[in-house]
């Protein structure tokens, strides 16, 4: 790790709980020194040390058109000159609002916020609003934010660290969350009753690495809400605009009750977004008894850098290019790694993607947790070496961008490789 990171973190420790904002930044789930950013452009981020890496971090999902993108950056800058936030409603969240509407069908009516964390309690809140129930069910893996009631068997750096459960959240309030294995009905169906007000799910699973949903999983949840009165909730806040412009929900052609966005519509910004029917949406505060607000919501600059990214993503082939760049990526992996004799199990839904050092299949969160997480930190670090920025856990998603041109897919493989040779010597023999 260069000097300066190094002294950066030696400092940021001092004031900053672990160094960080956010844990899994801090390198936690691989060991060492993170590193600390100076700037970004494209498919590169440049560290304090001025090393330059391929990014496959992607900020952990907004940055889908790469760093820097003109538009963004000329819609983010005229939108500052105009001043940062108001506190009043404008014409850029009816637009973005209207973009969100019109990408995911089963949105009518949408309330921004701040995170994705904002969105999924406030989604809860709704659910529960509108059913008159308490019990949430969610998957084991599953990450919401760090939503109090949703810190139960959570994903992210939760699992990460081998707490998923988090301290400070009082028994009473987890009382009313049941988690389940993902990609599994029948145990959905075991304790689903009149209770419940929702099903909250990752329609892909990111936060425990990348696990699609098996067949008829999301149709299955679909129908036993149905059935039950309880509200399906897609938290789509890293697969929405991601996997398609529609969402998750688009590609499995299921229509959730409500809907969770966040990191992609802000281009970047901090932003996060609920949305439902109308009839649902009504329930929300001034129209409905549903209290929710926000200081800076709808903010001038994160909406103008949502409006922009969404934009370009709308009329492009991005989607189509990223879903041929990523699936040569994962043959790549997969063929170098049958090479060198090293089990790996490549998970990928579009751009999203993770490398399981586990024979596999990874479907759920045991699965996951079979993966070798010390052939992972040896993984990390040497591609880190190879100027590769990956998430610093096993338990995440990696990302490609539009800014990921075939000439970074081709480079990657070939550093994937070398580095997959290094793990076969040190690990297999
Ligand atoms: C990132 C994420 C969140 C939390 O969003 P924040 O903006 O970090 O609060 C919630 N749900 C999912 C599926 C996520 O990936």
């Amino acid at each position: 790790m260069g000097k300066n990171s190094e002294t950066l973190f030696q400092r940021a420790q001092e004031t900053i709980p672990g160094g960080v904002n956010s844990p899994v930044r801090a390198f936690k789930g691989v060991g060492g020194t993170p590193l600390f950013v100076d700037m970004a452009q494209g498919s590169r981020i440049f560290d304090a040390d001025n090393l330059q890496y391929i990014d496959c971090v992607g900020s952990w999902g907004p940055m889908i058109l790469g760093h820097g993108h003109r538009y963004v950056v000329e819609a983010v800058k005229k939108a500052a000159t105009r001043g940062f936030s108001y506190g009043a409603p404008t014409l850029g969240e009816i637009e973005l609002a209207e973009m969100i509407v019109q990408a995911l069908p089963s949105i009518e009516m949408v309330r921004l916020v701040n995170s994705g964390t904002e969105a999924t309690m406030s989604a809860l809140r709704l659910a529960r609003a509108a059913t008159g129930r308490k019990k949430i069910i969610k998957f084991d893996g599953g990450y919401h934010g760090h939503v109090d009631s949703l810190l139960v068997k959570a994903g992210s750096g939760g699992a990460t660290f081998n707490v998923p459960d988090s301290a400070g959240v009082p028994k009473e309030v987890t009382e009313l969350t049941i988690s389940v294995a993902f990609n599994d009905l029948d145990a959905v169906r075991t304790v689903i009753d009149k209770e419940v007000a929702a099903v909250i799910v990752e329609p892909v699973a990111g936060n425990m690495g990348c696990v699609p949903p098996s067949d008829g999983f999301l149709q299955g949840l679909r129908d036993l809400c149905t059935e039950n009165g309880a509200l399906l909730i897609f938290d789509e806040v890293m697969t929405g605009f991601r996997v398609a412009y529609g969402g998750a929900q688009s590609i499995f052609d299921i229509k959730p009750d409500i809907t969770t966005l966040g990191k992609i519509i802000g281009g970047g910004m901090p932003i996060g977004a609920y949305g439902a029917s109308k009839e649902l949406m009504q329930l929300v505060s001034p129209l409905g008894p549903m209290y929710q607000a926000g200081t800076l919501s709808g903010n001038p600059v994160a909406v103008a850098a949502g409006k922009a990214t969404l934009g370009v993503l709308k009329n492009s082939s991005i989607y189509a290019d990223l879903e041929e760049r990523s699936g040569e990526f994962e043959t790549g992996v997969v063929k170098a790694a049958e090479k060198h004799g090293v089990p790996l199990t490549v998970n990928r839904a579009g751009s999203m993607w993770t490398i399981f050092f586990t024979e596999g299949p990874v479907t759920d969160y045991e699965s996951a947790n079979r993966s070798n997480r010390d052939k992972f930190a040896r993984f990390f670090h040497l591609m880190l070496g190879e100027g590769v920025y990956l998430p610093p856990s096993q338990l995440e998603a990696a990302f490609f961008s539009a800014a990921h041109a075939k000439k970074d897919i081709l480079q990657l493989i070939e550093r994937a490789d070398r580095v997959l040779k290094k793990i076969a010597w040190e690990f297999e023999k």
